[in-house]
């Protein structure tokens, strides 16, 4: 029987790139609250089986699509969370003109189509728009240290571009824009292959494999579980009124990149050994947010440490490579 105060309630959400890492804990979370969502992905660097569980859920719907291409709907949007984006280094350097376009032209096509709906609009924009930063930890108010012209241009850039397109677009009265700068997070469902360094820790360990550091192991990053991110999205999206400015979210605990590995050895009964490899161009030394303003404006903290972080990824990547190894016959 449908319950008519639900069906009140209920809102139609767009999330572009909800196949993804992050996007598809998102969906899961807005159809646990009772909402209706939209999935629109290409599939660039997911994989359907994120959510393939929800494939039947009666209030969720996948669209296999492009955002570079503009999106026609019939139905009626309440808001769009644009997460569309590959976000691994050697992924979204692969095409590297096909990840501007898709933070540009992709970012702008949502735009309108929030504009046409006056949908509210959350932008996953990144703590790589404060590039190789001379400031440390990095709050909103830093304005970068971003290489144009580098390999990572497209994407630290592009989302630079992205941001600015929503900041227009909300000064002119055309969306309820909001921009949420992510810092490293990590969990269940990122892809093996991924290239990032938790997945790369863990999968390797799991397979006894050489871990692979770049440079000395000195760099840092601050690493956020995803269920702490995606409260925190659904907390920017909702809060009133919009706070018009972007808000960091990630987890200030920082580490190098050599304590992580030694993290992932010590949880695991590995025979592998780490190696050092180049250290890639442009690589940011130090990261970590300043997480005042989300704090303040949205009472968000994260509650996930880093050792119960990791054990729950780890116990994921244990699982998800053993069925890779044996699959079910069906
Ligand atoms: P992901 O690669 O797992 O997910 C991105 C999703 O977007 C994938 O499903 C991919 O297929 C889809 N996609 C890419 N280009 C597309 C296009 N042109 N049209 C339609 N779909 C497209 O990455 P993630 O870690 O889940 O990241 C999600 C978002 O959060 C990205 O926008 C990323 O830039 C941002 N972000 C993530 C992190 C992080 O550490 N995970 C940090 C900063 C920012
Ligand atoms: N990194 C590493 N080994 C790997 C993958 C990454 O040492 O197998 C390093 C990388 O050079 C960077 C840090 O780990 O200094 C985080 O890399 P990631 O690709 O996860 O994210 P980003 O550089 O975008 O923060």
């Amino acid at each position: 029987m449908l319950d008519s105060s639900n069906a009140r309630r209920r809102k139609t959400i767009l999330v572009a790139g909800g196949a993804g890492f992050v996007g598809s804990h998102l969906c899961d979370e807005l159809l646990a609250a009772g909402n209706r969502v939209i999935c629109v992905d290409s599939y660039l660097t997911s994989s359907p089986a994120n959510v393939a569980p929800l494939q039947n859920h009666p209030h969720f719907t996948m669209i296999k699509h492009d955002i570079c291409n503009p999106l026609k709907l019939n139905d009626h949007l309440d808001q769009i969370y644009n997460l569309a984006c590959p976000a691994s280094p050697p992924l979204y350097q692969a095409d590297p003109i096909h990840t501007m376009m898709t933070s540009v032209s992709g970012t702008g096509n949502l735009l309108k189509l929030a504009a046409r709906n006056n949908a509210s609009f959350l932008q996953a924009s990144t703590s790589e728009v404060y590039g190789d930063p001379e400031e440390h930890p990095q709050n909103e108010d830093y304005w970068g240290h971003v290489n144009c012209t580098g390999p990572r241009a497209c994407y630290d850039e592009g989302k630079r571009a992205a941001e600015a397109l929503c900041f227009d677009s909300l000064r002119a009265g055309d969306v309820d824009a909001r921009v949420v700068r992510i810092f490293n997070t990590y969990g269940p469902r990122m892809q093996p292959n991924d290239g990032r360094i938790v997945s790369n820790l863990i999968v390797q360990a799991l397979r006894d494999e050489p871990l692979t550091i770049y440079g000395d192991g000195a760099q840092t990053r601050s690493f956020c579980y995803v269920s702490d991110l995606v409260d925190g999205l659904v907390r920017l999206m909702n809060v009133q009124p919009n706070p018009a400015v972007p808000v960091n979210i990630g987890n200030p605990g920082e580490f190098t990149i050599a304590e992580l590995a030694d993290m992932v050895r010590s949880m695991l009964p590995t025979r592998s050994k780490v190696v050092n490899k180049p250290l890639p161009a442009d690589d940011p030394q130090r990261r970590r947010p300043d997480i005042a303003r989300a704090r303040e404006l949205l009472g968000w903290e994260p509650k996930v440490s880093l050792d119960e972080g990791l054990s729950r990824t780890i116990a994921w990547f244990q699982n998800t490579l053993l069925e890779q190894a044996s699959p079910r016959s069906s």
